[in-house]
């Protein structure tokens, strides 16, 4: 009986929202304050990107913070604890030698606007979710299909990413293609039986998500055939011709070239512009995975790169890489906004279609999502806040970082420069000391498995690993316009160490 009378006292929860109500004002303040607290003691205290800990010590510190009680605990207390015992075991992606991935640290004004974000709650799936966050979406939309070259039918959507976006594309090529020439609808029949003979094409460097698409679409993986590359990592055009000519020959469905603008090893940006010939005079769609070149459209000195990305059907374009949101933040563009047809629904409970009628505007018909978040805000305030001109630069800045570096490297006689990069990777190989009689691949990619491991033991500096033509590889990805030369020399004197000890335990 005493639960009864407690439940009928609302304002014993008020204290756990944040609201226009004296104990709410109070527990957020104090919330924000302790997060400051300890998001700052963190900075300070951070000297390595990583404090070390093997999978294993992570458990037992997990184990430790995994106390889910009866009684509810002083909020205080657990950002204090649970908080700041998560931020310090973390990967600390601000640190200048955490250089491993498209993983950036995020800007100040992003995780401003994330605050924002969580407090209003906006889901962009219906207009009385959202209000004004739907307008700034769209408006930005509009604004990026500008940026990018886009005709003015364009259109797009946020999404968490480019693994989403490039599933779009494809999803939408694939539909299009099926109902242009079979007259058969996908959305309400499924694949016709001619599906099983369609196929994607791209380049042997493409990112895996287009093979992840095409098991998802119910095409197979035996769908996507890839183009050899060049000596730059780019797609061949002619050798993609000729696929197009075999494939169009052998009774195939060639329906969607897929184009990367920035490889995720090599930064490489397949040839667009002519790719795009190609597209138009096949009559195929074209969709360009920019998920990490895109960026590179903001910078004054290389934009010309991306020529020829105006020719995309759709293109991918991720935020939380090279724009320094914080995740998730994505897009996908359309040339063509009537092509997201094959996506519009109409749910009575979120946008009838007489709202629509109405002029109600309805993001959830562009969406493969329903709730969803409104990141559009936070790459507005972060372009506020650093401004188009700064922005540029340090693009700029970290590609000149990567040139740089690339250069250091080959002139150092203990590496192996993969490549020189054309965006911020920068791949390269430690050159053992001895030369090696037996399996010397073998022994070399046991090496560069030791030395990475090791940097992220020392919790020195955290950088990827990669396998070029079976040969274990290193990388950097120097996305982080606070990184310097200096801290690049200090992770190749690590390296470098390591290698030589490695060397020595195997003589002795
Ligand atoms: C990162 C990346 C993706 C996947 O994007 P997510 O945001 O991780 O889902 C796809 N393509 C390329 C080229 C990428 O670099």
């Amino acid at each position: 009986m005493a639960s009864i009378k407690t439940l009928e006292k609302s304002s014993i929860f008020d204290h756990y929202f944040p609201a226009n109500n004296e104990n709410s004002i109070e527990m957020f303040d104090q919330a924000m304050l302790m997060v400051k607290h300890v998001v700052q003691t963190f900075f300070k205290e951070q000297s390595k990107p990583y404090k070390g800990a093997n999978p294993n010590k992570l458990n037992d510190i997990c184990s430790e913070v995994m106390d889910i009680p009866r009684i509810g605990m002083d909020l205080n207390k657990i950002i204090e604890k649970t908080g700041a015992k998560i931020l310090e075991n973390s990967i600390g992606v601000t640190h200048p030698t955490c250089v491993a991935h498209l993983h950036t640290p995020p800007l100040t004004a992003s995780i401003a606007a994330e605050v924002i974000m969580n407090v209003m709650n906006a889901s962009m799936d219906s207009w009385d979710q959202s209000a004004m966050a739907t307008h700034i979406e769209q408006q930005m939309m509009k604004w990026l299909c500008q940026i990018y070259g886009f005709p003015l039918q364009a259109d797009g959507i946020f999404t968490s990413g480019g693994t989403q976006s490039n599933f779009m594309g494809l999803l939408l090529a694939r539909d299009h293609y099926i109902f242009r020439k079979w007259q058969w609808n996908v959305k309400q029949k499924g694949l016709p039986p001619e599906a099983s003979r369609m196929r994607i094409l791209c380049s042997k460097e493409a990112h895996f998500t287009v093979s992840q698409s095409a098991a998802l679409l119910g095409l197979g993986e035996d769908a996507v055939i890839t183009v050899d590359t060049d000596e730059d990592a780019c797609m061949c055009p002619d050798l993609l011709k000729q696929k197009l000519e075999t494939l169009k020959h052998d009774d195939y469905f060639p329906f969607v070239i897929v184009a990367t603008a920035g490889t995720t090893d090599f930064g490489s940006i397949d040839p667009l512009s002519e790719i795009g010939e190609l597209a138009e005079s096949y009559n195929i769609w074209l969709h360009i995975d920019a998920a990490y070149g895109g960026a590179i459209q903001f910078s004054d000195q290389h934009k010309l790169k991306l020529t020829g990305i105006e020719r995309a059907d759709s293109c991918t374009i991720d935020f939380h890489k090279w724009f320094y949101q914080s995740i998730s933040c994505g897009a996908f563009l359309v040339k063509n906004r009537l092509v997201f047809q094959s996506l519009h629904r109409n749910a009575d409970y979120l946008n009838s279609l007489e709202d629509e009628q109405t002029g109600i505007p309805n993001l959830v018909g562009k969406s493969i999502q329903t709730t969803r978040r409104f990141d559009a805000l936070k790459l507005l305030m972060s372009l506020q806040h650093v401004g188009l001109e700064n922005f540029s630069q340090m693009i700029d800045y970290t590609i000149h970082l990567a040139k740089r570096t690339a250069t250091y490297i080959d002139q150092d006689p203990s590496y192996d420069l993969i490549q020189h990069p054309t965006l911020s990777t920068v791949v390269f190989r430690y050159r053992p000391k001895l030369i090696q009689t037996m399996d010397i691949q073998t022994r070399s990619n046991k090496l560069h498995q030791h030395i990475r491991l090791k940097l992220l033991q020392s919790g020195e500096a955290v950088v990827a690993k990669t396998k070029i033509d079976g040969w274990v590889s290193l990388k950097f990805t120097l996305l982080n316009p606070r990184t310097e030369m200096s801290h690049i020399e200090h992770i190749l004197n690590q390296i470098k160490q390591i290698g030589e000890s490695f060397d020595q335990e195997r003589v002795s």
